[in-house]
C-alpha cells in the first residue's frame, strides 16, 4: 500500500506509585477534569437514552453521574495530583480509600456500593487513556507508532487506515491479529520508525517481505503500482475457488472455518465460503466498549452473530480477558500478566461475569448453531467447575422458560503445554478440540508473543509444538471428536502441508487468508508425505 504518514506519539505513561515532576501537575488536574467531564457527559447520553425504558438503569446512571460530581471527591482527587502523583495514580488512590470505606461498613446496601465504585474508577481510567485514541485521519494514511493497542487497530479499521508501522510489538500480539483480520498490511520492530518517518511522509508499506520505503522514487513508484495491479488480478482468479470443495489431490475433507469478531464481518467469511465461524474473541466487544457490557447487549451481539451466520455453526470463546488484551478489572496490576489472571482464571475470579456471558451465548444458541469455547484451560477441574456453571444457567434460563440450545457443545482451546499433555483426560470432557497456536508457542517455547526482542524464538513450527499437537490429535481422534487449529499457524502458507500431515481436521483464520488457504489445500497430496 502505499499512502502518507501520521505519526502517533506516546502520551507519557506514570506508574501509579512513581512521583510526577512539579511540572507536570497542572496538566495531570487538567486530564483528570477532562476525563470526569466527558464521562459525565457520555452517561448523560446514555440516561437520555433509557430515561423513558428502565427507571433502574436510569437511577444507577444519575447515582454515577452524581458520584462524579461530588465536590469532595474531586477535591480529594486534586488534592493527591498535587502531591505529585499522576491523574491515573490520584483516582486509583481515593476510589480505593472510598471502596475501603463502603466495604468495611456494617450496611449490606452500602457494601454493594464498593463494586458499582469500582466500576466508576475503571471507566473513568478509561476515558483518560482512551483519549489518545482520539486519532483522527484520512483514508488510506499508514500510522507510525512505537506500539499500537487491539482498541486502537479497531479504530484504524474504522477510518480505513492504509497500513501500521510500529517499532516494538510481536507478530502474533493481538494487535497484529487484529491487522491481519482486517487485512491492514503492518510492519513491526521498525527501530526508530519515529525518528527516520517524518509526520507527511509518502510511503510505501510491502506487508508480503517487510518493507517499507519512505519517500518512493519514481522507480519504486512504477514497480509497486504493478505489483498491485497483480495482486488484485490473483484476487480475482482466487474468487473462481469459492464454490470448489476444500479437499487435497488425494481426496481428504478440510473444512475451512473463518476467524470473526464482530458481526459485521460474518457477511465477508459466508462470501468467501467458510464452513463456520471457528473462533470468536469475544473480548472484542469488551474492548470496543471499553468495558464489559451486560447480558442483554452481550446476547444481541452474539445472536446477530449466530443469525448472520446461520445455519453455519460459530464457536463462541468465552471472553479471553487479561494479559495484553484488557487489563481493566482485574484486581491488581500483575507483574507477568500472561501467566496471571487471564482467560477462564478470570472468569473463574468473576463468576458473576462468567454466568452473565454463558446466559447471554445460551439465549443465542437457541436455533442450534451455537458453541462454547473455552480458552486458557490448563486443568480438569476448571473444566468441570465451568461446565457445572453452564448446567446451573441453563436450568436458571429453563425456569424461566427462555429457549436455549439443550445440547449446545462445548469446546476446548488447547493453548497450553498442560491441555495438552492431559489431552486424552480433556476430550472425554468435551465435544471438540480447538489449537490455539500463538499462545502454545508463548507457553511452550517460554517466550513472549508480544515482545519482538525474542522474535527470532517465535518458532511455531518447532518440533515441540508438532509433537504437542499429534498427541492433541492423536487424544481427539480415540474419543472421537474432531481437531481445529485457530491460532495464526493456521493460515501460514508453509503450515498447511504439516498441519494436515498430523492429521489436523479442521482449519480457522482470518476470511482474507481463507481462499489462499483453499488453494494450498487443494495442491496438496498426503499420500505423497505418507511414503
Ligand atoms: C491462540 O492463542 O492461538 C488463539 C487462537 O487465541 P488468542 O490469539 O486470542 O490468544
Ligand atoms: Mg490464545
Amino acid at each position: 500500500h502505499q499512502g502518507k504518514a501520521v505519526l502517533v506519539i506516546p502520551e507519557q505513561i506514570v506508574l501509579p506509585s512513581i512521583q510526577i515532576e512539579r511540572e507536570r501537575v497542572e496538566e495531570e488536574i487538567n486530564r483528570y477534569e477532562l476525563a470526569v467531564s466527558s464521562l459525565i457527559k457520555e452517561f448523560e447520553v446514555i440516561l437520555k437514552r433509557v430515561k423513558d425504558d428502565s427507571a433502574n438503569v436510569s437511577a444507577i446512571i444519575e447515582t454515577n453521574i452524581l458520584y462524579l460530581s461530588d465536590p469532595v471527591i474531586k477535591e480529594a482527587i486534586i488534592n493527591i495530583i498535587k502531591r505529585r502523583y499522576s491523574a491515573e495514580s490520584a483516582i486509583i488512590q481515593e476510589f480505593d480509600n472510598q471502596k475501603h470505606y463502603f466495604i468495611s461498613t456494617k450496611d449490606s446496601l452500602l457494601r454493594d456500593r464498593a463494586s458499582e465504585i469500582d466500576q466508576i474508577k475503571e471507566r473513568l481510567l478509561s476515558s483518560i487513556r482512551n483519549k489518545c485514541l482520539v486519532h483522527n485521519f484520512p483514508e488510506g494514511t499508514i500510522v507510525v507508532a512505537q506500539s499500537v493497542l487491539p482498541a486502537e487497530v479497531l479504530r484504524f479499521d474504522e477510518l480505513k487506515a492504509g497500513g501500521i508501522i510500529t517499532e516494538v510489538g510481536g507478530i502474533t500480539s493481538h494487535s497484529s491479529i487484529l491487522a491481519r483480520t482486517f487485512a491492514i498490511p503492518e510492519i513491526i520492530d521498525v527501530q526508530n520508525a519515529l525518528n527516520r518517518i517524518k509526520e507527511g511522509d509518502e510511503l510505501i508499506i510491502d506487508g508480503y517481505n517487510g518493507f517499507v520505503i519512505v519517500n518512493p522514487d519514481e522507480k519504486f513508484l512504477k514497480k509497486y503500482k504493478e505489483r498491485k495491479i497483480a495482486e488484485e488480478e490473483h484476487k480475482k482468479r482466487l474468487g473462481d475457488l469459492v464454490k470448489l470443495d476444500s479437499v487435497t489431490k488425494d481426496g481428504r475433507k478440510v473444512s475451512l472455518l473463518a476467524n470473526v469478531d464482530f458481526p459485521k464481518d460474518v457477511g465477508a467469511a459466508i462470501l468467501v465460503g467458510a464452513e463456520g465461524i471457528g473462533l470468536v474473541r469475544t473480548e472484542h466487544l469488551v474492548i470496543s466498549n471499553a468495558q464489559i457490557p451486560g447480558e442483554d447487549e452481550q446476547f444481541r451481539f452474539y445472536n446477530e452473530i449466530a443469525e448472520r451466520a446461520y445455519p453455519k455453526p460459530v464457536n463462541l470463546r468465552i471472553f479471553d480477558l487479561g494479559s495484553d488484551k484488557y487489563a481493566e478489572g482485574l484486581p491488581r496490576r500483575e507483574p507477568n500478566p500472561a501467566l496471571g489472571l487471564r482467560g477462564m482464571r478470570f472468569l473463574l475470579h468473576r463468576t458473576d461475569l462468567l454466568k452473565t456471558q454463558i446466559k447471554a451465548i445460551l439465549r443465542a444458541s437457541k436455533n442450534k448453531n451455537v458453541s462454547f469455547m473455552l480458552p486458557m484451560v490448563t486443568t480438569i477441574n476448571e473444566v468441570v467447575t465451568v461446565k457445572r456453571i453452564i448446567e446451573a444457567c441453563k436450568k436458571e434460563l429453563s425456569e424461566k422458560n427462555i429457549d436455549y440450545d439443550t445440547n449446545i457443545p462445548i469446546g476446548l482451546m488447547i493453548e497450553t503445554p498442560a491441555a495438552a499433555i492431559i489431552s486424552d483426560e480433556l476430550a472425554k470432557l468435551c465435544d471438540f478440540f480447538s489449537i490455539g497456536t500463538n499462545d502454545l508457542t508463548q507457553y511452550t517455547l517460554a517466550v513472549d508473543r508480544d515482545n519482538e526482542l525474542v522474535l527470532e524464538y517465535f518458532d511455531a513450527f518447532s518440533p515441540a509444538i508438532i509433537r504437542l499437537m499429534k498427541m492433541v490429535v492423536d487424544s481427539a481422534h480415540k474419543n472421537g471428536i474432531s481437531v481445529s487449529v485457530c491460532g495464526d499457524l493456521a493460515g501460514h502458507s508453509a503450515a498447511t502441508k504439516t498441519l494436515l500431515e498430523i492429521g489436523i481436521d479442521k482449519l480457522s483464520v482470518p476470511s482474507s487468508l481463507l481462499l489462499e488457504l483453499k488453494n494450498r489445500v487443494r495442491q496438496t497430496d498426503l499420500q505423497e508425505q505418507e511414503k
